[in-house]
């Protein structure tokens, strides 16, 4: 279970110099689009996306960088896979040009299948995944699911004051 720092005044946000993975003080930050899971209602899909500026270590900041570069490269992949068995199963010209049987065999349904469900899982389930802080902003409150030890406590010492209330 990830832990949660909510910062109530997110205008008065103080980052901590603390790489968000390991904790090394670091200058440097990484800055990026976050995505959010889609939020979905029937027939409609809301994409959010949230512009960060996080401390990431040179280590952990390549780390980061090589997860989502495979991501993107396991999605291409998987999207050219999924339009390529796509004209070949529903398009007959595509089929009698690469001498296969009229009609689509199971196998082709199956990798059909297993592309646009990995596809769809990537976008809900596996990106999000790989973030290693997930921020959310609401109004003026700004909270931080995840990230190391270390960088929550600075976190939570740099912005003593702008936390919430405990009752
Ligand atoms: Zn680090």
């Amino acid at each position: 279970m990830a832990f949660t720092v909510t910062i109530v005044d997110g205008t008065r946000l103080v980052m901590p110099n603390t790489c968000v993975v390991c904790g090394t003080p670091c200058a440097g930050s990484l800055s990026y689009t976050q995505d959010h899971p889609p939020i979905t209602l029937p027939g409609i899909a809301f994409l959010k996306h949230t512009e960060l500026s996080l401390p990431y270590c040179a280590t952990h900041g390549r780390r980061f960088y090589r997860r989502f570069s495979r991501l993107r490269i396991a999605q291409t992949l998987a999207y050219i896979l999924a339009v390529a068995v796509g004209f070949t199963t529903f398009f007959p010209p595509v089929r009698q040009a690469l001498s296969l049987p009229n009609d689509p065999s199971t196998a082709e349904y199956v990798l059909l299948c297993l592309t646009f469900a990995f596809l769809v899982l990537s976008i809900f389930a596996i990106k999000p995944f790989l973030y290693d802080v997930f921020v959310n902003i609401r109004g003026n409150e700004i909270s931080f699911l995840g990230g190391g030890p270390v960088f929550r406590e600075s976190l939570i010492a740099a912005n003593l004051g702008n936390l919430p209330e405990v009752i």
